[in-house]
């Protein structure tokens, strides 16, 4: 049996490794929206940039959407997009913004999240990529779901009262 040269598994290492790094611009080029790096953190406050672009987490209750309940929609605070309605918000105990269901499923993407040991659904925004929060099957009827959201990641725009 021929054994496998130190070099021989360097090679395919890195061919691993820039493999899996084109994975990832792959799935960064399926959004419509593309900004460099720099115009993100030109455009977004520290706080947006972090959870949208980094993948960050605002800490539980301390976001400024969990316990709104007027009635609206939430946009993406990074493209604008439609998201999520009042409609089907829900008071979860969570600390984030709680929905069961978004306004389009052609809005959001969900994609597999394997980090800190945990297999999760991340919620991303099918316009501009940036990340919105996870999905679990926790939620209440109809769906049975929950889309647990940063505030951080979402506009609200109130409706007008007739
Ligand atoms: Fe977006």
């Amino acid at each position: 049996m021929k054994t496998v040269t130190i070099p021989t598994f360097a090679l395919l290492a890195t061919l691993c490794i820039s493999c899996m790094a084109q994975d990832k611009k792959q799935q960064q080029n399926d959004f419509p929206v593309q900004k460099t790096d720099e115009e993100w953190r030109a455009e977004l406050t520290p706080e947006e940039y972090h959870i949208l672009r980094e993948k960050g987490t605002e800490r539980a209750f301390t976001g400024k959407y969990w316990h709104n309940t007027a009635k609206g929609t939430y946009y993406c605070a990074g493209c604008g997009e439609a998201l999520f309605s009042s409609d089907t918000k829900y008071k979860s105990g969570s600390g984030w913004p709680s929905f069961w269901q978004p306004v389009d499923e052609h809005n959001i993407k969900v994609v597999m999240d394997t980090s800190y040991n945990m297999v999760r659904e991340e919620i991303v925004c099918a316009r501009c990529g940036g990340h919105l929060g996870h999905r679990f099957n926790d939620g209440p009827q109809p769906t049975g779901m929950r889309y647990c959201i940063n505030s951080a990641a979402l506009d609200f725009k109130e409706e007008e009262k007739k």
